[in-house]
């Protein structure tokens, strides 16, 4: 509530409009519970939108131009919609609602104008997907706005990972996206990033816990090396569809990696295959109901990361290594794209308070720094709220 109020608030002070008129939307960020490094490479991943997201108030006007401010940065995005709509023209976040904007324009001419203010409380570039929350925040007041019907969820969720391809220059695969979009309380989302289908994985984690510890360090590499290990994977794909016809890199065998003329690809090729594989042997163990070994695959994921693809940092390892050896801990793994960012784990709710104090205490003897530890839900996607 504080935060729609922060929106609204934000709204009112750049408009001089009356109260009325104002519109609300939400858009959540998300966390991978399993399959990293995966949706760019065709296979199984496995996200859920989480509680914590971007809040907007919107306030439709009759100029032809978009304008969005935001609460954490200070330079205003104006989006004009009677001029062609350039990268070069926009920097740093504009460049977001920008992409998403021209994206849409290019299926459907805007012709509608807005104010918008949004609030956060998702930090930004910790891997939780701020990026994605923010696309598809805009494409949903965009679609909303303008009554345009013709463009599906899915669809919102492409052209939104197009604009961060093109108009951010990171080369994400669809997950963020998708999940940020299609969201849904008490369930895990099970997405084919080959054929872009989702189906549903009941996570009713009770007595467990869904924990956010975020390291708080900036993710400096993130950018070139997420893009680097891209291309060593598609350098990999092409290696091996040289010997036997495969669509993508997580259709390979551990048994094909004899092939790679590297041990760098060999690694970064051995962690897609089985980081795929445990994402549908934690399909089944969720319809179970086996919570410990969704557990043991989040740290075998991790172990994974850190040692073939090599995405982790000592502060994500503190973090997976402390809970590993704590009493309430069931598993752990860093999320995101890695080198800092934030880690998930999931927690016991009997030992909770004491696992949160002594992580806290053992992560600041580790690294000198705080984290920040705080509960996720699965939650909706992106939309308007209507209040009651
Ligand atoms: P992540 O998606 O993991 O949070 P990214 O580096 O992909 O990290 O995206 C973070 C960027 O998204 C920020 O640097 C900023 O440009 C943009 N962004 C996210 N949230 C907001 C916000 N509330 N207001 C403005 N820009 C935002
Ligand atoms: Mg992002």
């Amino acid at each position: 509530m504080i935060l729609w109020q922060q929106a609204i608030t934000g709204l009112k002070n750049i408009t001089s409009h009356p109260e009325d008129n104002i519109r609300l939307f939400f858009s959540p960020g998300r966390v991978n519970v399993l399959g990293e490094h995966i949706d760019y490479n065709g296979g199984w991943v496995m996200p859920c939108a989480i509680d914590k997201g971007i809040y907007a108030a919107v306030r439709l006007h009759d100029e032809p131009l978009i304008r969005i401010i935001s609460q954490s940065h200070n330079e205003p995005c104006i989006i004009p919609l009677k001029k062609e709509i350039v990268s070069a023209d926009f920097t740093g976040w504009q460049r977001y609602p920008a992409g998403v904007i021209f994206e849409i324009n290019r299926l459907v001419k805007i012709s509608q104008g807005f104010d918008a203010y949004v609030v956060s409380n998702l930090p930004e570039g910790s891997g939780l997907s701020s990026s994605a929350a923010l696309e598809a925040l805009i494409g949903k007041i965009v679609l909303h706005t303008s009554s345009i019907h013709t463009i599906s969820d899915r669809q919102l969720a492409l052209l939104c990972k197009q604009a961060e391809n093109d108009f951010v220059g990171v080369q994400c695969g669809i997950m963020d996206q998708y999940a940020v979009i299609f969201g849904k309380a008490n369930a895990l989302m099970l997405l084919d990033c080959e054929n872009i289908e989702h189906e549903w994985v009941p996570f009713e984690s009770y007595p467990y816990r869904l924990l956010v510890i975020d390291t708080q360090k900036p993710r400096t590499l993130a950018g070139s090396a997420y893009n680097e290990r891209k291309m060593q994977c598609d350098k990999a794909l092409e290696q091996l569809q040289r010997i036997k016809p495969l669509q993508n890199l997580c259709e390979a065998e551990l048994t094909d990696l004899q092939h790679l003329d590297n041990y760098t690809l060999i690694k970064r090729a051995r962690h897609v295959i089985t980081e795929n594989k445990r994402v549908l042997f934690a399909r089944n163990s969720l319809l179970q109901g086996q919570f410990i070994h969704l557990g043991e695959l989040m740290y075998q994921s991790h172990a994974s990361l850190r040692n073939d693809y090599e995405v982790s940092c000592k502060e994500l390892d503190a973090i997976v290594d402390f809970t590993r050896q704590h009493e309430a801990g069931l598993g752990a793994r860093m999320t995101g794209a890695g080198f800092g960012g934030c880690a998930i784990a999931l927690v016991h709710e009997k030992g909770l308070e004491r696992y949160k104090e002594q992580l806290q205490k053992f992560y600041f003897y580790q690294t000198g720094t705080a984290c920040l530890i705080f509960e996720v839900q699965p939650s909706q996607g992106v939309h308007e709220y209507i209040p009651a």
